[in-house]
């Protein structure tokens, strides 16, 4: 399934989609597309309120290092009863998340796909700003390696800032969080919300690089990651249908839903008509 005609150069794949209010609007003027925005976020965040079931939010899906005020670099969230799952924290994750209106309390979970800029830069200033906004200490990140060294480097880094602040707001200052790293394919996590496995996917040169299954109890949700066609994606799905209750009704390979946001940036980067080299 890997070659060109096939291949698909997308961060996300979506299948078991939920009824997805999305923050992310694409192809219009750029006034229209802030007041779009604005309005999706708004209602995202009432049909948020009260929400009953899983719900999944398109935090960002713009792509590549291009920084763009009308669609956030790759995040999503994941709601269920009350707690909060983030899956990749490209720029503009706390903001938008912030906007959907979920308390910074209820994020138990982050998990990051792979180590490109646009999946994972806004990884520490989340944790800095959630800290401040009502986070708790016991959030808990999961992606590929080096994702506890980068996690130690970050609040290295940040130690002094953390520490003006804890002394500003009477806050005992934000410890390094717990850090699983997730080499390969296989289960990541359970609580008593979700259960998570993983996938790897080909993404070179990032190796390695990787797709998430969340099982909720209502239905499931499944990302891809940037990645070529795939037939572990399909895989992953055909595990859903044969493990048990929730694989009943989720949707077949043909269901996945795909954009083309990372080959367009590779196409315009390389002057058109060729793709980068992670994208081929
Ligand atoms: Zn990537």
């Amino acid at each position: 399934m890997q070659n060109a005609t096939h291949f698909v150069c997308r961060r996300t794949l979506l299948t078991g989609i939920v009824a997805a209010p999305t923050l992310a609007i694409a192809a219009a003027p750029t006034a229209a597309r802030a007041e779009n925005i604005d309005a999706a976020a708004a209602r995202a965040k009432a049909e948020l309120k009260d929400a009953k079931g899983t719900k999944l939010v398109l935090l960002g899906t713009g792509s590549g290092p291009i920084p763009s005020l009308p669609r956030r670099m790759a995040s999503n969230l994941m709601v269920h009863n009350g707690a909060a799952y983030v899956l990749d924290c490209g720029i503009g994750v706390t903001n938008e998340y912030a906007r959907t209106g979920i308390p910074f309390s209820a994020l138990r979970s982050i998990f990051i796909t792979h180590h490109h800029p646009d999946h994972n830069i806004e990884y520490g200033p989340l944790l800095i700003i959630g800290w401040v906004s009502g986070m708790r200490q016991s959030v808990r990140a999961y992606g590929p390696p080096p994702l506890a060294q980068m996690t130690e480097d970050y609040f290295r880094s940040a130690k002094a800032t953390i520490g003006f602040w804890a002394e500003d707001f009477h806050m005992s200052p934000l410890r390094t969080i717990e850090v699983y790293e997730i080499p390969n394919s296989g289960p990541v996590m359970q609580d008593d919300t979700v259960n998570v496995t993983s996938i790897l996917v080909q993404h070179p040169p990032v190796k390695p690089a990787l797709g998430y299954r969340f099982d909720f109890p209502d239905r499931s949700i499944a990302f891809s990651g940037d990645t070529v066609a795939l037939e572990a994606i399909a895989q992953m799905d055909q595990r859903g249908q044969r493990s048990g209750p929730r694989g009943d009704g989720f949707p077949r390979y043909g269901d996945i839903r795909t954009t083309t946001d990372c080959c367009c940036w590779s196409r315009r980067r390389n002057g058109g008509g060729r793709y980068g080299s992670h994208a081929r």
